[in-house]
């Protein structure tokens, strides 16, 4: 061997420039994901066109799609109006029009007429019969095809006819060389649909057609396929594909639990007269049933030698902060540390404050500390925030992600605290896992937007969920008003009233500077308005993009009852606590997303006064509002109830919002979807822990299939 293995490229150097050799289209098949065989074999069509038959113009009725052949008696370009190309087809049984806004030479040359054409399109009426909109044409005589045509899910970047030829000549080298065969054993197969009663064309007893052959039926479907079945997904050959695709997703999800199980971390007591007692008894309250429950829950978690991975779900102010400081209690009292971490500056501000002060007094009497870490500190209090997490000075480190940066070094981290835990990126929870490699800690991520439960089967099945399904007690529903923004000032009148005899209120703008694209009403606009029509009381404004520290004496102006209102952008979002603030108004309400909503209503209702939020909307001018406008808006006056908010809401836009950054690093469900296929959710998840124990080489392959180089995201 004459070359040093030193003088070779890097692997990854080579990877990218074979990659640079592509040609485009190749390049466009791998953004879309489609590398292996296997990849291609599984982008399923999104619908068929059908060119099996050619239909002849007596025939066909007006709106249908259809395919006909003839010849070209007559070609001109009409210039008055737009320029357009007009071509009249003879097929023998009648004539029809064909019109193209857009064409070139070659194409008037292909239509000339005499020539026999194929063309296909929507059959609409004109006012000399039938015409077609830039229909397909090609020429005629070519054998027509003997199965549906598929058209596949494809980029600007690539053409189908090309993704067309990849996808089939994939699926056949994946056939030839055996990549089809079935992973899922029959004796686990066979109750793969009895969960269906009476789906479309879905008999229970009958058993699932074989990966392969489902495969091959939906890129090849026979001309006499049931297309309305195949379109709805609901064809035994699209759930066996389902079926499949969610079998992987919950062996991969039971996988990561396995390998969980097998990490070490510390396990975590409850010490008699430690902080857990003492915290507990200094508390202004009792603990709910539902928090003593969780509780319990995670601290039967903690005292295990593996990590907690657990989610506590629980509508707004059902009261997960004191739940979050018991187990931090747990924690400390075992001599580990515990960090707390806030999506925003403002939320994690208000943490430490109140965990401050309800631990500080505690902890100095052993020596010990709770830090405040954030991005936005000067280097000198950081550094000694560091230093104090380095000795273990600090029990408690409370902060925004700013804690988990590479240059934090816990002395013994034992439980990490992630409130508003979608609020996350996968990218920052694979960090701190990195971070902490060889040292797992406990980790309990916290939601106050409940994962609906078909969600949490799926997507959520690595994960432990307690739930707090209880308010405090003394919680007055919060009333609920639907007004239209012309009557703005009326509300701004009764608003006057309410803080003269001090309340507080909050009122929520959509954007923090005018936009001259949405039109919509500036915090600062809105700010200087109120302040106008409420002389005498005190109005702040708050927004995100205002210095921390400013952000900081705002809040704490209005959390201590200077402050009468506070006009601000969606930054209070989540979490913030102001138990005295009793009106929220939000503006342009027709904008947010219901769970968007349901959380900034939750702002409110949190004391005893009587509380009410009005949703100011506007209706675009001369028109309605949205189908998806008004289905929220009347969600947020028929119930308070976080759990029916969020089943609505994954009904109405997807389960993306729920899953927040869970869902980017991979398409977790291409197929299944959450509100359909719930059956099969079910027997994916009994079929998983089965196939692990007594197919663990299959269950491999399984996941390999499906999940390939996506398995590591799966996994945070
Ligand atoms: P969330 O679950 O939305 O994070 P918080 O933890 O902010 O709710 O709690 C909401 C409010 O309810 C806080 O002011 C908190 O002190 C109070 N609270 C929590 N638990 C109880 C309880 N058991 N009894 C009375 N008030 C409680
Ligand atoms: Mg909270």
């Amino acid at each position: 061997m004459p070359a040093a293995p030193s003088s070779l490229p890097p692997p990854d150097a080579a990877a990218k420039k074979a990659v640079r050799a592509l040609s485009a289209p190749q390049k466009a098949l791998r953004k879309l994901g489609l590398v292996r065989d296997m990849d291609l074999a599984l982008h399923l069509p999104l619908r068929y066109e059908d060119e099996t038959h050619i239909t002849r113009l007596r025939d066909a009725r007006e709106g249908d799609e259809v395919q006909i052949e003839g010849v070209v008696r007559h070609q001109e370009v009409a210039a008055g109006g737009r320029r357009q190309l007009l071509v009249t087809l003879d097929d023998g049984s009648g004539t029809c029009l064909l019109r193209f806004f857009n064409f070139y030479p070659s194409l008037m040359k292909q239509m000339a007429v005499g020539a026999r054409l194929r063309v296909r399109g929507q059959l609409r009426s004109g006012l000399a019969g039938p015409v077609m909109l830039h229909p397909a044409v090609r020429a005629a005589g070519a054998p027509l095809p003997e199965r549906l045509t598929p058209v596949y899910p494809a980029t600007a970047a690539l053409a189908q006819a090309y993704l067309r030829k990849a996808v089939q000549s994939g699926l056949a080298r994946a056939d030839a060389s055996g990549q089809l065969g079935e992973t899922v054993p029959p004796d686990l197969a066979a109750g793969m649909f009895a969960g269906l009663k009476g789906a479309a064309g879905v008999h229970p007893q009958s058993p699932p057609p074989t990966l392969r052959e489902a495969l091959f039926f939906l890129h090849q479907p026979p001309p006499d396929a049931p297309l309305a079945a195949l379109q709805e997904r609901v064809h035994p050959a699209w759930l066996r594909l389902k079926a499949e695709e969610l079998l992987a997703q919950q062996l991969s999800q039971w996988r990561a639990r396995q390998e969980r199980a097998a990490l070490a971390a510390p396990a975590l007591h409850v010490r008699p007269d430690g902080l857990h007692e003492k915290l507990l008894a200094a508390l202004p309250f009792a603990l709910t049933a539902a928090q003593r429950r969780v509780s319990e829950e995670i601290a039967r978690d903690l005292a295990r030698p593996q990590p907690m991975h657990r989610l506590l779900q629980g509508d707004v102010g059902a009261g997960k902060t004191v739940v979050a400081a018991l187990a931090a209690c747990v924690a400390m009292d075992s001599g580990w540390q515990c960090a707390l971490m806030a999506p925003t500056e403002i939320l994690a501000s208000q943490h430490f404050d109140k965990l401050t002060q309800w631990l500080a007094p505690l902890l100095q009497a052993r020596g010990q500390r709770v830090a405040w870490l954030t991005g936005s500190q000067k280097k000198k209090e950081r550094a000694a925030a560091l230093q104090a997490i380095e000795s273990g000075e600090a029990a408690l480190v409370v902060g925004t992600h700013a804690v988990i940066q590479q240059q934090v070094n816990f002395a013994r981290l034992g439980l990490a605290v992630i409130d508003e835990q979608h609020r996350f990126g996968v990218a920052q929870r694979l960090a701190l896992r990195q971070k902490l490699a060889g040292q797992e800690p406990h980790l309990l991520m916290m939601s106050a937007t409940p994962i609906p439960r078909t969600l949490a089967m799926s997507c959520y099945a690595d994960l432990d969920v307690s739930t707090l399904d209880e308010l405090p007690p003394g919680r007055t529903p919060v009333l609920t008003k639907l007004i239209a923004s012309h009557r703005r000032g009326e509300v701004i009148e009764r608003l006057r009233q309410q803080l003269r005899r001090g309340a507080q209120a909050y009122w929520v703008c959509p954007l923090i500077e005018e936009s001259e694209a949405l039109d919509l009403q500036s915090a600062t606009q809105t700010h200087a308005e109120l302040a106008a029509a409420l002389p005498g009381l005190n109005v702040g404004l708050l927004h995100s993009r205002m210095p921390a520290a400013d952000k900081k004496a705002v809040m704490d102006a209005f959390a201590s009852g200077q402050m009468a209102a506070l006009v601000s952008t969606t930054v209070i979002e989540v979490g913030v606590d102001v138990p005295n603030a009793s009106l929220m108004v939000i503006e342009h309400a027709e904008r947010f997303g219901l769970s968007q909503l349901h959380q900034l209503r939750g702002r409110v209702g949190r004391g005893s006064a009587a509380s009410a939020c009005v949703l100011l909307y506007e209706v675009p001018e001369g028109g309605r509002l949205g189908e998806v406008a008004r289905e929220r808006l009347k969600a947020m006056l028929e119930t308070h109830d976080g759990f029916e908010i969020a089943r609505r809401d994954l009904a109405l836009r997807g389960p993306g919002e729920f899953l927040g950054e869970r869902q980017s690093g991979a398409a977790l469900l291409r197929f299944a979807d959450l509100q359909q296929d719930e059956p099969l959710i079910e027997w994916a998840r009994q079929a998983a822990p089965q196939m692990l124990a007594r197919y663990p080489a299959l269950a491999g392959q399984h996941v390999q299939r499906w999940l390939g180089a996506r398995m590591d995201y799966l996994k945070a």
